[in-house]
């Protein structure tokens, strides 16, 4: 039977990052991937926002890891040219009720380390973005965007350029843990031998712990999905900036975000379904779409919204349930040597992606 020392499921953009950690500081990696590409899971399916880390509550992983990832993010894509605008982003309240919510947020930002954020009145909101309709707003000027798949291309240079590998079209089917080491097999019927398993599998990520003979069920958490469908804009961005509204129960409201080419779309907005498959947008949903982004840009026209793709939120919480944090179990957790589990690396994952992989690291010495 092969032997490799870490292997790690999934290349998305949280399973590259936690593999090019491990490979930089001298070990062996391998990452498995079911597709035939890297990153077409919920990596290539998301706002590309790189989060400044307002939302997430004091102390918590999504806050710590989501503050530390920004300034490596911006640092790595600084050094590798990998594409992105610090384009900074608005949080609008649209009515009188919803400015309590922005002090709020400034709270429980400056409580994570986010100290740039501004309120501005109407006014001066509207000299920054003179189409926007708001009573008020926080200017967020850490925000940006980042061109994720360039990001993943990155991440798997230095994972090779270090010794490292990934395999393509190779699910993992189950494991089993050994006294000093795991036994991998895949579902074409391939063995494999690790010291450490990393599970970065996303939407799978509890399917496949469920499928871990040797981890008590007890540290498997349920999945739920969370679908977020995107509209794109015909016709020139209105705005320069990313625009929020002040966020929802499930997800941050149905806000505009930019491409690098200048490309407006609206999205995700937030709908339980029952499989991690569910992808494809139903233009139906593009009404609600029109009456929540008029809350900030009136002047939207008619049939300029069009059906763009969609993402599934890997939540371990259910609807109406509270928010959870990124939920990342080591073996002093679980019990099991040598094997790391992520669940719930919903947003900010991909802002966080490169601390997550410091944070892994850590946890496998
Ligand atoms: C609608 C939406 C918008 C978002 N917007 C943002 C944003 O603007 N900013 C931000 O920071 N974050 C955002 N996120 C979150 C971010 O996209 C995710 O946190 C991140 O992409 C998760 O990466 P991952 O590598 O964990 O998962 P994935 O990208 O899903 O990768 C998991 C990989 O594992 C593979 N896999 C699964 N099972 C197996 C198996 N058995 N064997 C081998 N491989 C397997 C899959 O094929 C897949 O490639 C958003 C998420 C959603 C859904």
């Amino acid at each position: 039977m092969d032997q490799v020392d870490c292997v790690v499921i999934g290349a998305g953009v949280v399973g590259l990052a936690v593999a090019r950690a491990l490979a930089l500081q001298g070990r062996e990696v391998m990452v498995l991937e079911a597709a035939d590409a890297i990153g077409t899971g919920t990596s290539s399916r998301n706002s590309e926002v790189i989060h400044a880390g307002i939302y997430y509550a004091e102390g918590s992983l999504k806050a710590r890891l989501c503050v530390q990832g920004k300034a490596l993010l911006y640092a790595y894509c600084a050094e590798r040219g990998i594409g992105f605008s610090r384009c900074g982003k608005l949080l609008v309240a649209t009515s009188d009720a919803q400015v309590a919510q922005l002090h709020v947020m400034m709270t429980k930002a400056a409580a994570n380390g986010v100290h740039d954020l501004v309120l501005l009145t109407r006014a001066q909101a509207r000299a920054l973005e003179p189409q926007l309709e708001c009573v008020a707003a926080v200017h967020s000027p850490s925000t940006g965007i980042v061109d994720s798949h360039a990001l993943m291309l990155a991440l798997q240079g230095d994972l090779e350029n270090a010794g490292g590998l990934v395999v393509l079209n190779s699910a993992l089917a189950h494991a089993q843990f050994a006294q000093d080491a795991i036994v991998l097999m895949a579902k074409d019927g391939t063995e494999l031998q690790a010291r450490s398993v990393v599970n970065a599998a996303g939407l799978q990520a509890q399917a496949l712990a469920s499928r871990f003979a040797g981890l008590a069920a007890e540290f498997v958490p349920p999945s739920h999905y969370a679908k977020g469908s995107y509209f794109t804009l015909a016709g020139r961005s209105p705005f320069n900036r990313l625009i929020y509204p002040v966020p929802e129960a499930a997800g941050l409201g149905v806000h505009l975000t930019l491409d690098l080419g200048g490309q407006a779309k609206f999205g995700p907005d937030v709908q339980w379904v029952d499989s991690p498959d569910d992808l494809v947008v139903d233009p139906a949903r593009g009404d609600a779409f029109y009456a929540a982004v008029r809350q900030y840009w009136p002047a939207l026209q008619d049939g300029t919204l069009i059906p763009g793709y969609a993402g599934i939120r890997p939540k371990i919480q259910g609807p109406g349930e509270p928010a959870r944090d990124f939920l990342i179990q080591g073996p002093a957790v679980h019990g099991v040597p040598g094997l790391v589990n992520l669940f719930g690396i919903e947003s900010p994952g991909l802002t966080s992606a490169l601390a997550i992989g410091e944070y892994v690291r850590r946890l496998l010495p």
